[in-house]
């Protein structure tokens, strides 16, 4: 099967197995799992931190990052897009008693400084309080613009708001612009960073951030369930996806520039893509159940359920990309 429905379904290697299966392992409880403290540091240094914590899910990630920004009644500022409030059924506000406080995002993934600064709310006691700006990079595929980030990270600092960076695909931002992906981190408190997306492990995110944000975060990974005996049999694949799979997203990068050259010759279909692994289409409403069995039919699995986005990664190669576009052509043609 060609699978494009999203980077998380990527397979271990060979060679990724291979590095889980001679890990050494203790117990991450009990913080003796030599893989994952070898991780956990390779991380922050990576991303310019002074530590890290390994989470099972990105979802678990944000949301001990959220709490441990924010108390009981606190809220924080993210965008309507945003994963953590769109897409993680709402846990800062179910199990974080978080308010969140979304806005609109504009087209390129930002949220305008002056929506932010309306919605950081005085001191007051019929208010929550504003604690936190939460942005993502990349969203909806799209790299934040540098200048952006430090403008609205500033902004929040002016009125004494923490950042954290959903940075789920943050190596895909660093790729497509060029920077290290420290560089990108650099203006937040925290950054959470996926390893199971476009770096190909199985499971694994890791936060970076102070040891003091971490302490706390840590605490909470425990209470939310997170806390795992023999992890480092996953950070293993996590280490391993660091050193090796960084650089090749580039690839991912040019086959989704590939794949929207290609669609973009077919009438039917309008085509945004960004700098990075995911295209987006717009096609008749009327097509898009039968293109998703037609695709099926021949093999290739895609969703165009809630959006029609196509996203390439390392178990995708460029002769793959071109049978989709073949099929896509000969569905319009036939
Ligand atoms: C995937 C993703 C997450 C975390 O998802 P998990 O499936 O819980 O690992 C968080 N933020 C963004 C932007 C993501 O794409």
């Amino acid at each position: 099967m060609i699978d494009l429905r999203s980077d998380t379904v990527t397979r271990p290697s060979q060679s990724m197995l291979a590095a889980m299966a001679t890990a050494e392992l203790g117990d991450d409880v009990l913080g003796d799992d030599p893989t994952v403290l070898r991780l956990q540091a390779a991380v922050a240094e990576r991303a310019g931190k002074e530590a890290g914590l390994f989470f099972p899910s990105g979802t678990q990630s944000n949301l001990a990052a959220l709490i441990a920004h924010c108390a009981r009644g606190d809220e924080y500022i993210c965008g309507q897009a945003a994963h953590t409030y769109k897409y993680e059924g709402g846990g800062a506000a179910v199990l974080g008693s978080i308010q969140p406080q979304p806005i609109e995002n504009a087209l390129d993934g930002s949220l305008p400084l002056d929506k932010i600064t309306a919605a950081i709310k005085p001191i007051d006691d019929h208010f929550a309080r504003t604690r936190l700006l939460a942005l993502e990079n990349t969203i909806g595929g799209k790299v934040l613009l540098a200048g952006y980030v430090d403008e609205a990270v500033q902004l929040a600092r002016q009125h004494g708001l923490s950042a954290h960076l959903d940075g789920a695909r943050v190596c895909n931002a660093a790729v497509a612009s060029g920077r290290p992906v420290s560089a990108l981190c650099a203006p937040f408190d925290s950054v959470s960073i996926c390893f199971s997306k476009g770096l190909g492990a199985p499971v694994g995110s890791v936060l970076v951030g102070s040891k003091a944000l971490l302490e706390s975060a840590h605490r909470w990974r425990k209470v939310l369930g997170g806390g795992m005996r023999q992890a480092g049999v996953l950070a293993a694949a996590c280490l391993y996806a660091l050193e090796h799979n960084i650089e090749r997203l580039a690839e991912d990068h040019e086959n989704a520039a590939h794949l929207a050259a290609g669609l973009a010759q077919i009438d039917q279909v309008k085509v945004q893509s960004h700098a990075t692994n995911m295209v987006f289409v717009q096609l008749p409403q009327q097509d898009c159940v039968p293109l998703q069995a037609w695709l099926k039919e021949r093999g290739i699995l895609v969703t165009m359920l809630y959006t029609s986005r196509f996203v390439t990664h390392k178990d995708v190669s460029r002769a793959d990309i071109d049978t989709f576009v073949a099929a896509v052509k000969g569905y319009f043609a036939r």
